[in-house]
């Protein structure tokens, strides 16, 4: 993903970029400076989506109706009531944000097709509110809108405007850029199907993804608040649905996964439109409204041809900057050990129940500071239910679990992970597109402070830094270093296993959960994991390894445990259990 900070376009593209922005306002005919004001302003609503539904897989077909209220706030007051459009702009912001969250809070906590259907309902209901309220105008709207007046200066020409538009336009776009490339950022990119995993590092997903939802409706407020005093004018047309959903063409054209792709979308729909409008009667001999129908069917081509958008496309024709090494930085507050307690951490007659299933019964076993324990039995033993158990995925129907003596028993996942306890998932729940550094800070997520606002403002520089570092470092330790700019995704499932340790280790764990690591891993690759679990157990690290493969834990573990249905079977050093013949009846049983 492109950020500011590395542009891809190169020192000529940026003087391009600025020429071309400066320019038109400059020298362009007014048709140009026209279009150039409606992009900026599309760009600055189409922001918003590339963040919550480009990057977060929130779909809001809604955002018309808060660029809305960010017009007729500023129409009212200044026409009705001669306020000062900057104070509109603030009365505009606060009513959106209340609403925002309103609508938000009673929708985002539900998954599935929930926002996108409230958006639609919000945004009919609002357009009709617009409509048929005779304060507010009615179908005709209202006129007389002041023209903003900056420093004394009333910019009444379109051309002064521009500055305005274009400098709110850049800054939005900084501040959306810098909040992707930070600690809530990278919670954000894992909102979008890998909630579990986010939320079990400490991501209150819930409020985020409230925050990014006002985030985005507050940019679309802010648009309102310029188109009205652009066009001095306002009627609820510009606020239906079918703007709510062109708002979001632009972002899925432009590549919502990228800032720079609300302003390609934008400027790609605009134009488009401009020109279909322009073309089409004397291509067809008569008007009427088809470019409508025209500009569906490009849409629906284009897609097909760049399902990611063009930004995506685009970037790929720019020369790649290959990224340096991550620069050193202190480390991040590192979690006081105490002493050691021995057992660290002891499960006590645990039993897990599923209806009228006994997954786990009363099970004990205590993991030692320093060892690496097996846990195995054969499939449907109860072992990850156990995972679970201590994890804090799963509740207890009784017994309890205690760790460093304390009992972790009604703790959610991201407490036991604060405690000091890292894990790994059986299937490996990395976030594909994210780079693998990224991914690993995102273990460290509890051991930043880091909010939307501060990482906007690019206030967390110094904390990043640190994150950064220590992820690095957490790199190095399992030997990933070389592939740390890489997509996670686009790396072998052996390689992704070892991921998900360094993003656990990013946390600074005291105890490590592991379940079923070597589980579809070739030769080579579980030799590699192996190695790297003494590795850890020599620099102090204590683990418990869930394990269905028996050659894998052998040469590995320091004791054993063997489960089978949902019971304790034996428990061990490696060589007795090999030879313990309960053990082997319920490994070769069926045979
Ligand atoms: P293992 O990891 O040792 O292969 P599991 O802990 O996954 O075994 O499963 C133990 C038993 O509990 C199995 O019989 C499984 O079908 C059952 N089980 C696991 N999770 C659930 C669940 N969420 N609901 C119902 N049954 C479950
Ligand atoms: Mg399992």
């Amino acid at each position: 993903m492109a950020t500011a900070r590395d542009l891809p376009f190169g020192v000529f593209g940026y003087v391009a970029f600025v020429v071309v922005l400066v320019g038109v306002p400059l020298f362009a005919p007014q048709f140009w400076v026209t279009l150039g004001n409606y992009v900026g302003l599309y760009s600055i609503v189409a922001l918003g989506l590339v963040l919550l539904t480009g990057v977060a897989g929130q779909t809001s077909f809604g955002q018309a109706a808060f660029v809305g209220i960010g017009a007729y706030a500023t129409a009212v007051l200044t026409t009705q009531y001669q306020w000062s459009p900057w104070l509109n702009l603030l009365v505009g912001l606060a009513l959106t944000a209340v609403l925002a969250l309103f609508l938000g809070f009673i929708t985002l906590r539900m998954r599935g097709h929930y926002l996108p259907l409230a958006t639609i309902a919000w945004g009919i209901s609002l357009y009709f509110l617009f409509g048929n309220v005779e304060f507010l105008g009615g179908h005709t709207g209202i006129t007389g809108i002041p023209a903003l007046a900056l420093f004394g200066l009333e910019l009444r020409n379109e051309r002064h405007l521009y500055f305005v538009i274009w400098g709110i336009t850049l800054a939005a776009l900084w501040a959306t850029d810098n909040l992707l490339d930070s600690r809530p950022g990278r919670a954000v990119r894992a909102l979008k199907g890998q909630l579990e995993m986010a939320e079990a590092f400490g991501v209150d997903a819930a409020r985020l993804k409230i925050v990014i939802f006002v985030y985005a409706a507050l940019l679309a407020c802010v648009s309102g608040w310029l188109y009205a005093h652009l066009q001095r004018f306002v009627n609820p047309t510009p606020f239906g649905i079918n703007q709510g959903i062109e708002y979001l063409f632009m972002a899925v054209v432009g590549g919502a996964g990228s800032v720079w792709g609300a302003v390609v979308g934008a400027s790609i729909i605009t134009l488009a439109k401009q020109v279909l409008q322009d073309i089409l009667p004397s291509l067809l001999g008569r008007s009427g409204n088809f470019e409508i129908v025209v500009f569906g069917i490009l849409m629906v081509l284009l897609l097909q041809r760049m399902r990611d958008g063009v930004w995506p496309w685009f970037e790929r024709l720019l020369p790649a900057r290959p990224p340096g090494p991550v620069p050193d930085a202190p480390p991040l507050a590192e979690r006081s050990r105490g002493a050691v307690s021995s057992p660290l951490l002891e499960v006590r007659a645990a039993r897990k129940t599923f209806g009228g299933l006994v997954a786990v019964n009363d099970l004990s076993f205590e993991i030692r500071p320093g060892e690496i324990l097996g846990l195995i039995g054969p499939n449907g033993a109860g072992k990850s239910t156990t995972f679970g158990l201590i994890s804090g995925a799963l509740p207890l129907t009784s017994g309890d679990v205690l760790f460093r003596g304390r009992t972790l028993c009604g703790c959610a996942p991201f407490e036991i992970a604060e405690r000091g306890i890292g894990r790994t998932f059986q299937h490996v729940k990395l976030v594909g597109q994210m780079s693998v550094l990224d991914n690993v800070a995102l273990g460290a997520y509890l051991r930043g402070r880091a909010g939307v606002v501060r990482a906007a403002l690019h206030l967390d520089r110094v904390e990043e830094a640190r994150t950064r570092a220590e992820a690095a470092r957490a790199l190095a330790r399992t030997g990933l270093v070389a592939h740390a700019h890489d997509p996670a995704g686009s790396l072998p499932l052996g390689k992704q296993r070892i991921v998900e340790i360094a993003r656990a280790l990013a946390a600074d764990p005291t105890l490590l959960l592991l379940d079923e690591p070597a589980a579809g891993l070739r030769f080579l690759e579980k030799q590699e994991l192996s190695a790297l679990l003494r590795q850890l157990r020599a620099e102090g690290m204590t683990v418990l390894l869930v394990e269905h493969d028996m050659d894998f834990v052998m040469g590995l573990t320091d004791r054993l445990v063997v489960m089978d249905f949902g019971e304790k079977l034996a428990e061990g050093l490696p060589a007795e259990i090999q030879r313990d013949p309960r053990v082997l009846e319920a490994y070769l049983g069926g045979v």
